[in-house]
């Protein structure tokens, strides 16, 4: 049986990661000699992409066999493992970012490197190969980031398909971050609770967030984030969907509280504002109504975690 689908881009990632192979150097090496193994080569964390074949019928990512991204590569090029597609092909992401953009180079007028965000926004490709693209950046910049042994300085190399580091001077094992961070909707009857950041666009506000700290559950980093930001006190904590966000490695817990009080008291340092809003609005501003204010788009969490409450009334 499969898994539900998650509502959130960059989620619902479709390949095999198979962990249990990844460990073995000579299957891995087979696989990325292989002429059916596929790579995605990624420049300044953007991942190649081909232009539409047709008129809205959206990009590709330009997957290539080992023979056509050798070029693009040199001895040091990160390469990690994506996992296996349900054509039992082996997927591979790789960074190409040396000297001049291969874009003006060898793949001259096939495509174009493109930020993923611009991408998510636009829902260019599919949202399967979107979550891919993610674990690809995601994992090549913690590479990028992480290439000395933080217990004793000297430089790491990469294992087990890039899911690993290790130190051959100490021996430390060092494993890919994901970094927690609790996005939260505190709700009190028909009203939620939304805040606008100093940077966010004019007329926008969102769910309040912030990372979860080390000894603490979700439900208390939910609780403290929001006394923090905007004074409130919270209980009934429900967790409703994660989102993978590869900015660099954050995975966003969407989640839903009950407010105690009305009163609000911003910080004025995360928050500028924080103001509650009726069902009737939320639903409004959903479905593309003026109401004097807007919140995230689609391909935010926050925008999930409201639509869901605005279902529920
Ligand atoms: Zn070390």
């Amino acid at each position: 049986m499969a898994l539900e689908p998650n509502p959130n881009i960059f989620a619902n990632n479709p390949l095999d990661r198979v962990s249990d192979k990844r460990t073995d150097d000579e299957w891995l090496k087979g696989k990325m000699e292989d002429p059916e193994s596929r790579y995605v080569p990624f420049y300044k964390l953007m991942p190649f992409v081909l232009p539409e074949a047709a008129p809205s019928e959206g990009k590709d990512i330009a997957w290539m066999p080992p023979e056509m991204v050798k070029p693009l590569m040199n001895p040091a090029s990160t390469t990690v493992l994506l996992g296996i597609n349900k054509r039992g092909r082996a997927l591979f992401a790789t960074d190409v970012t040396f000297g001049e953009n291969p874009e003006n180079g060898p793949l001259k007028g096939m495509g174009e490197f493109e930020d993923l965000r611009g991408l998510a926004m636009k829902g260019e490709i599919t949202s399967g190969e979107l979550a891919i693209m993610a674990q690809g950046k995601s994992m090549i910049d913690w590479h990028l980031r992480h290439g000395y042994c933080s217990a004793c300085g000297h430089p790491s190399r990469m294992a087990e398909a890039g899911y690993k580091r290790v130190c051959p001077e100490c021996g430390a094992e060092h494993f890919p971050r994901t970094d927690p961070v609790a996005i939260m909707l505190a709700t009190r009857g028909d009203m939620a609770l939304l805040g606008r950041q100093p940077m966010f666009p004019k007329g926008m506000f969102s769910s309040l967030a912030g990372f979860i700290e080390p000894g603490e559950s979700i439900e208390e980093a939910v609780a403290r984030e929001m006394m923090e930001e905007a004074g409130v006190a919270v209980h009934n904590v429900r967790y409703h969907s994660t989102q993978p966000w590869p900015y660099p490695s954050q995975l966003m817990i969407g989640c839903h509280c009950e407010a105690e009080t009305e009163e609000i008291t911003v910080d004025g340092v995360e928050l500028d504002e924080a103001r509650w809003f009726s069902r009737d609005d939320l639903r409004a501003v959903l479905a593309g109504e003026d109401k004097g204010f807007w919140v995230p788009p689609p391909f935010a969490i926050a925008h999930q975690l409201i639509k869901s409450w605005v279902a529920e009334g």
